[in-house]
């Protein structure tokens, strides 16, 4: 069967102009969410190599964990269904098992792909990284690759290498969202030294910085954390305004949760002139939307503005 992660092709992702501000700064996009239609922007870069070692170790399954509206579980269910690999999904929040009616969109669509769906509690979540966990799930599942949280490992952020390429050396900013920071790590590694990596966290974590100093030796990148918008998966009504307003001027969809935050963030320190005279910004468009609907569910609860997906 042909995988979708072929080997021989690295392919790029084209970069589209999106915006020239004052002092001649200039903002284009990697769509990057343009990259697969199901395994979409960074979870394809973090998957593939895990993907392609899986089937080198003769592992037809592979097992992860993840929220209730998770990019990576969603990104890892389909991946599974497209290569014929089974997929576990480990899921946090036991007191969803028996309220199928309460799943978000991700989980009816990973559970659609194939994927069997583990709940696990908040409390068990938690050791997801331990080592006696990891033994005893792999004791009880052999022939499962196991890939953590988010998909960030030693692979993952090979596979984040390949987002950029030579071309792209005219950039003095390479700005992406952060989540666990293997996406930025790849991009670190791959960056020239006379190119800045500025990842805008979407997360309240006072560790990012550590956890990327783990992952590259080099020097050239800082993270902003002024654009989380209160913490992972919070939103603000000026944030959803901002996404609307985005897609009507470009037609390009940003999820709410990272892309959105990210180009928040950039818009405005460009507009407040942060960027040197002439920058050349490149933002990398990771993806992510397939987590709009379940936001838009959650948004019409709380009789708030929707994420508009048309025009
Ligand atoms: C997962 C994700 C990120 C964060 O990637 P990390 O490698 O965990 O930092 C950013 N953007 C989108 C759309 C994602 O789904």
């Amino acid at each position: 069967m042909n995988s979708i992660f072929q080997t021989s092709e690295v392919f790029v992702s084209e970069n589209q102009f999106i915006a020239e501000f004052s002092n001649s700064v200039t903002l284009h996009i990697k769509r990057e969410d343009l990259l697969h239609p199901e395994v979409s922007g960074n979870k394809f870069r973090k998957l593939k190599y895990s993907v392609l070692k899986a089937s080198e170790l003769k592992k037809n399954c592979l097992l992860t964990f993840g929220g209730a509206h998770s990019n990576h579980v969603a990104a890892t269910a389909a991946a599974g269904k497209l290569e014929g690999i089974a997929t576990i999904g480990f899921i946090r929040g036991d007191e969803l098992e028996f309220q199928k009616e309460k799943w978000s969109p991700t989980l009816t669509y990973a559970n659609s792909c194939g994927m069997k769906l583990k709940f696990i509690s908040r409390e068990e979540y938690r050791n997801k990284e331990s080592e006696a966990f990891l033994n005893q799930l792999q004791s009880q599942f052999p022939d499962a690759m196991i890939i953590p949280e988010g998909g960030t490992s030693e692979l993952a952020i090979k596979g984040c290498e390949e987002i950029i390429s030579e071309a792209d050396r005219e950039y003095d900013y390479i700005c992406t969202s952060v989540g666990t920071g293997g996406t930025m790590a790849g991009l670190i590694n791959a960056s020239s030294s006379h190119q800045n990596i500025l990842g805008f966290s979407a997360l309240k974590s006072k560790h990012l910085s550590e956890e990327i100093k783990r992952m590259t030796t080099n020097t050239n990148w800082s993270i902003n954390t002024n654009y989380h918008f209160g913490g992972y998966a919070k939103i603000s009504v000026e944030l959803i305004q901002f996404i609307n307003d985005f897609f009507r001027k470009t037609r390009i969809k940003l999820d709410p949760v990272y892309t959105g935050k990210l180009l928040f963030g950039i818009f405005e320190l460009a507009q407040k002139n942060y960027f040197p005279k002439g920058s050349k910004i490149l933002a990398i468009h990771t993806g992510g939307l397939q987590g709009i609907e379940g936001m838009n569910e959650r948004l019409r609860k709380k009789a708030q503005p929707q994420i508009i997906t048309e025009l």
